[in-house]
Formats: structure tokens, C-alpha cells, sequence
């Protein structure tokens, strides 16, 4: 039997995170925010599925007002994640029950307000309408100014340079995150939050959130591998992160992110609760199942596609790169303009999704922008020439 550990407890709605409440699973509505009938019949059914939370995205005043008529028609817990426009807080506020900020994302807009001012108008926010906040740092889109005492430190001591979320890493720049946003809220008295710490590497996710945990064992955690791509490898790497987590009593609310389509969304639920059932039964996937050495990492797309290809496109890359699979190289399918042109930085092969346009990356030099019938040869062509590049340096 795992032995939980006690954290505050924040309310959520009708819902509860941390305490004794049980674990709550979590998942997002991919449907047009501004699609007010699709969206509550995803949410509904996404409730009616096990989804204590369902998280909606929410970047316009248009979609704020759509939201207001989501939230009339359905009785599910609601949350809203702010991307830059951290000044939609007041908008979304009275029609959720949680808001999530990315510490990455509020060094955009209004860059002379420090962040503590932004924060501390989102609690200002967070107080009037009786919602509870999340701190989520996510890797793809860490502070700037950490990230670059990281790389300042890795160039001055090169030798014991380490990736993000090594367990001896002097400085993690999305941990520095978590602890600073963390001491700042509980400096000003605010407690009715949570956190989650997400990278598309499942070992970094349990390295970064572990060591969260001993450090801050009082604050309730949102466990997620973040990009964990289609149900074929996204539940894996999932389930390597969330089950040894969960098995060391860390974790008071989970989401499974997985590349599907809008009506399939339950799908993260189900995962969720096999991951659930699996730590409970004491059968956790061995840590040391190895990934194929190719990484293919997708975003779980969401109200901001601009092309519902994207899916059919994530799956029929993952699919035609198969022949790749000892190679070790990282492919990226982000579905839109947000996050993927930062989220594909440090990918070998890297594309990110426009409404008729596919921009197709190596690192973070693009390559060119293509239709999405021609998109996969092009993907194609740029892995088969890193392969030859990789074979000659390893002949
Ligand atoms: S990359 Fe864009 S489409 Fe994909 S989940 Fe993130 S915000 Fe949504």
C-alpha cells in the first residue's frame, strides 16, 4: 500500500486537491472554445467520464464570453489556462473554478510590470471570485531569465554540465521557477493553489517533481508529462512518470495528455485511472522499460488548432518515421502558433501547425513552410538527411 502524503488541501469547486481528497484526474476540451454546443456536450461528457476538472482555453475576449455561456450549461468543475494575456484573468474568473498562469508566460505583456505585480494581481483576481490558481511550468516555455543562469552555468562548468531535471543539477530552471512563484504566493498569504512541473521526459518529470515534493511537501502537486504524445506512446511515457511518482505517495491530481481528436478526449481519463489502478495494485510499470531511442513528442492539441488535420498528422508521422527507430533524435508535431515554435526549439526535426501552413523546423532554424498534403515527405526527406549525418559521424 502506497502511504499518501498530507498537503494542504485547496478547493476546487465542488471538487477537493490534496488532504484526503482522493486524486483527482484532469483533462481539456479540445473542441472551439467559441463552439459554445460542442463544447458543453465535450464537457459534459467528459465529467459524466470521471473528469473531476476540465480545463478549457480561453485566449480572446470572444472566447471569455463563450465561456460565460459554457459555464450556464453545464455543473462541471471548469478551469481556464492563461497564456501571455495574463489580463484575461478577470474575464475568465467568475465563470471557472480554477485558473491556471505558466511563470514563462508573464514576462510578454506589460514587460516593465514585474511578475510579482502580475502575480499578485492574479490572487487579487483569484480572491474576488473565489478560485483557486495553478503554477504551471512547463518546459517548453520556462522563464527566460532562469533559463539563461542555466546556460551560463552549463558554459562555465561544461564538464558537469547536466540537462534540466538531472538529480544533480545545482540549478533547474524549471524547479527555481516553481520554488520562487511558490514563496512569493505564500509570502502574500495566499495558499490555494497547486502546481505542476511538466517535461516531455518522463525521467525529468519524476526527477524535477521529487525533489519539488521534498522541498515543498505542503504544497499539492499536478503531475503530467507534458507533449507525451499519441495513446501509443503517450500512456507509456505517462504511465513511467505518474506510477513511480504515485507509488512514492507524490501527486494530488494527474492529467494524461494524448494527441487525439476533441471526441476522444476521455481517452485521458481512462489512462488516468488505469495509472490510478495500476499504483493501488502495486503493478507500476518497470522504470527501466526502455522508450525506442527515437523521441516523437506531440502536444495533446486543444481549442487553439487552427487545422483539424493536426492529429491525422501527428499519428501519420509517427507511423512513416517508424524506420527511424534506433536513431536518436527527437521529432515534435505541435498543433499551433502558441506554443510550437518555441516547443519545437530543440527538436531534430521540429513542425509546427498553421491554419493551411505546416512550418517545418531543424532545431530552431526553419526550414520552410509547406501544405499539409506535402508536409510528411518534407519531414521525411529532413530526418533521412540527419540519419545520413549521424551514420557518417558514427561510421
Ligand atoms: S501546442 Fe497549441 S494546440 Fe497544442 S496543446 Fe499547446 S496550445 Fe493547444
Amino acid at each position: 500500500m502506497t502511504t499518501r502524503r498530507t498537503t494542504r488541501k485547496i478547493q476546487v469547486g465542488t471538487a477537493f486537491i490534496g488532504g484526503d481528497a482522493p486524486i483527482l484526474i484532469q483533462t481539456m476540451a479540445a473542441t472551439k472554445t467559441r463552439d459554445v454546443e460542442a463544447t458543453v456536450l465535450t464537457v459534459n461528457h467528459l465529467a459524466q467520464s470521471g473528469a473531476g476538472l476540465v480545463r478549457i482555453a480561453v485566449d480572446t475576449r470572444n472566447d471569455a464570453k463563450a465561456l460565460a455561456e459554457i459555464r450556464k450549461r453545464t455543473t462541471a468543475n471548469l478551469s481556464v489556462d492563461l497564456q501571455e494575456n495574463f489580463r484575461l484573468a478577470e474575464l475568465v474568473a467568475p465563470n471557472v473554478d480554477k485558473i491556471r498562469y505558466n511563470p514563462g508566460h508573464l514576462h510578454h505583456l506589460e514587460p516593465n510590470l514585474s511578475w510579482q505585480k502580475k502575480v499578485e494581481y492574479l490572487v487579487d483576481v483569484a480572491k474576488e471570485f473565489d478560485v483557486a490558481l495553478r503554477v504551471g511550468v512547463n518546459c517548453g516555455s520556462l522563464d527566460p531569465a532562469k533559463l539563461e543562469k542555466y546556460h551560463a552555468q552549463l558554459e562555465q562548468n561544461d564538464d558537469t554540465a547536466s540537462p534540466p531535471g538531472d538529480a544533480a543539477a545545482i540549478f533547474d530552471p524549471s524547479l527555481e521557477s516553481a520554488l520562487e512563484h511558490v514563496d512569493f504566493l505564500d509570502s502574500i498569504g495566499f495558499t490555494r493553489y497547486c502546481v505542476s512541473i511538466k517535461d516531455s521526459d518522463p525521467e525529468t518529470v519524476v526527477i524535477v517533481n521529487r525533489r519539488f515534493a521534498a522541498l515543498r511537501p505542503q504544497v499539492p502537486l499536478h503531475l503530467g508529462v507534458t507533449e507525451a504524445g499519441t495513446p501509443l506512446r503517450g500512456i507509456l511515457k505517462s504511465r513511467l512518470a505518474l506510477e513511480m511518482l504515485l507509488a512514492e505517495g507524490i501527486g494530488e491530481t494527474l492529467r494524461v495528455s494524448l494527441t487525439v481528436e476533441a471526441d476522444q478526449k476521455a481517452q485521458e481519463i481512462e489512462a488516468g485511472r488505469l495509472i490510478l489502478a495500476n499504483v493501488a495494485a502495486g503493478t507500476v510499470v518497470d522504470p527501466a522499460t526502455p522508450l525506442p531511442k527515437l523521441n516523437i513528442v506531440s502536444c495533446p492539441s486543444c481549442a487553439r488548432v487552427q487545422n483539424d488535420r493536426f492529429v491525422e498528422l501527428a499519428r501519420t508521422l509517427e507511423k512513416a518515421a517508424e524506420f527511424a527507430q534506433d536513431y536518436p533524435f527527437k521529432i515534435a508535431t505541435m498543433g499551433c502558433r502558441v506554443n510550437g515554435p518555441g516547443e519545437t526549439d530543440d527538436a531534430d526535426v521540429g513542425l509546427w501547425c498553421g491554419a493551411d501552413r505546416v512550418n517545418l523546423k531543424s532545431g530552431s532554424t526553419l526550414i520552410g513552410s509547406y501544405g499539409y498534403d506535402e508536409i510528411i515527405e518534407k519531414a521525411l526527406e529532413l530526418l533521412r538527411e540527419k540519419i545520413r549525418e549521424y551514420d557518417e559521424q558514427n561510421k
